[in-house]
């Protein structure tokens, strides 16, 4: 590439590590952020988790009457809105015509070889620019009070073994002695599955000191600035139009979440992503409690309990309501539930009302891995839909396209996640 800059939209996981990617190889940038700062949606206050091990699309054999049933239930972990349903037919057709076995398996494992290679990259970055962000290797382990319900997720792992996941079955003793506090309910408990490489930090956090690294190597980000219209002529992009004017460029990363749809449209490009809500509660650690040492899944409830330094992140449950971020109580109630489940000693312990609250929107894609790659007219490129798995993926999808956008031969091979 000359040396003209980049302009990248969205300020999130993908814009950041983006326009690290690019500034690290002398690549000057500009990034443009909707938002008053960067990092403020999806990749705000999410499940901190970084799990290889749990890559599987949500569009699994027999999603459709999982929900069909979640109109009737505001408990289901997986809700599907009747208000949301016309924003969501071309698109939740994709979606349901993802879930065959075939394809879901594919996807799995595509999803799997880039979370394996972006966690290891993610690792690297974080000791290069030594990045704050209350990481942990502690691995992650998901409890079964039913053992019926291990036999789905233990397929899962078989299938990805030859890839490189590593996964052990426990008993109750064994998990208990994983994480002590779970001891409570180890009456309950009938197996668990634990991962030894997954691992965990707060997304936001690595935003900030990713922000600052790009800032000091000389990339600009600008916040408060939106994007309204993506400008091209004769097959070329040539111009962005913001709110506080026009930015010629040659060359656009499209990286700004559920803000990528509307603003491919602007130039005829359709990108399969809608929103699927989530919810997460931060509780802070009372000093006279012991605190949980490694990321717990329960998987009845189809939610985690992740160990942020201090703090304890509850989240879990996907709705599906358009672009509703408002929180609703019922799912608050949720996690709280959760905790009282998993650790009702620290549910005893928690005051409920310093606990932070929060509602995000995952950019989700009808089949399930991310668009990385060229896409439209020249000079567009593409790093969105990461769904759930946006934060284990962020740091090897910004390789992926950069190596791409660079010519250079990625790491891992990109057909699985091009732009379709
Ligand atoms: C509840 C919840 C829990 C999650 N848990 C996990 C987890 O444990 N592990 C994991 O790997 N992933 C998790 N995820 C997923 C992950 O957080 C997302 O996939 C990831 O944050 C997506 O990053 P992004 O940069 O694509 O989008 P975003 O973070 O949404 O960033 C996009 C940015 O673009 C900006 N923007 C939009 N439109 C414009 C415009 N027109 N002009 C300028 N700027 C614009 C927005 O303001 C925003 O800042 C979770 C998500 C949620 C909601």
């Amino acid at each position: 590439m000359n040396n003209a800059k980049t302009v990248i939209i969205g300020g999130g996981l993908m814009g950041l590590t983006t326009a690290w990617e690019l500034i690290s190889r002398g690549e000057p940038v500009e990034l443009l952020e909707a938002a008053n700062d960067v990092a403020l949606e999806s990749s705000y206050a999410n499940g901190a988790m970084l799990t290889p091990a749990m890559p599987d699309p949500w569009n699994g054999p027999g999603v459709y009457r999982q929900l069909a049933a979640s109109l009737f239930n505001p408990y289901s972990p997986m809700k599907l809105r009747i208000s949301a349903v016309p924003s969501l037919i071309g698109w939740g057709i994709d979606f349901l015509r993802n879930s065959s076995v075939t394809r879901h398996r594919e996807a799995t494992r595509a999803s799997y070889a880039l979370a394996a290679y972006s966690v290891a990259e993610t690792s690297k970055l974080r000791e290069t620019l030594r990045l704050e962000y209350d990481a942990a290797a502690t691995g992650s382990m998901k409890v079964f009070r039913d053992a019926a319900a291990l036999a789905g997720p233990q397929r899962i792992a078989g299938y990805l073994t030859d890839l490189g996941l590593r996964y052990e079955v426990l008993d109750a003793d064994a998990a208990v002695a994983a994480e002590p506090q779970l001891a409570p309910i180890r009456s309950q408990i009938v197996a668990a599955l634990r991962y030894p490489d997954d691992e965990s930090g707060d997304a936001y956090k690595f935003c900030r000191a990713l922000a600052d690294s790009i800032r000091q190597q000389g990339g600009v980000i600008r916040c408060g600035v939106k994007v309204t219209r993506l400008v091209n002529r004769g097959g070329r992009v040539l111009a962005v139009e913001t709110d506080r004017g026009r930015i010629e460029t040659h060359r656009i990363v499209l990286a700004a979440g559920n803000g990528s749809v509307p603003l491919a449209r602007t130039v005829g490009l359709r990108i399969p992503i809608r929103p699927a809500k989530g919810y997460s509660v931060t509780i802070r650690r009372d000093a006279r409690v012991e605190w949980p040492r490694m990321t717990v899944i329960d998987d009845m409830m189809h939610a985690a309990l992740v160990p942020i330094g201090d703090r304890l992140r509850l989240v879990g449950t996907a709705e599906f309501a358009g672009h509703d971020k408002r929180i609703r109580q019922a799912r608050i109630d949720n996690l709280f539930r959760l905790l009282e489940n998993v650790y009702p000693h620290i549910a005893a312990s928690v005051d409920r009302s310093t606990a932070q609250p929060w509602a995000g929107l995952r950019p989700m894609s009808s089949n399930g891995l991310p668009s990385i790659g060229r896409a439209g007219p020249e000079g567009l490129f593409l790093n969105c839909g990461h769904g759930h798995l946006g934060w284990t993926h962020a740091v090897g999808s910004a390789k992926l396209l950069v190596d791409q956008m660079l010519g250079v031969t990625p790491a891992l091979d990109p057909t699985p996640y091009r732009p379709h």
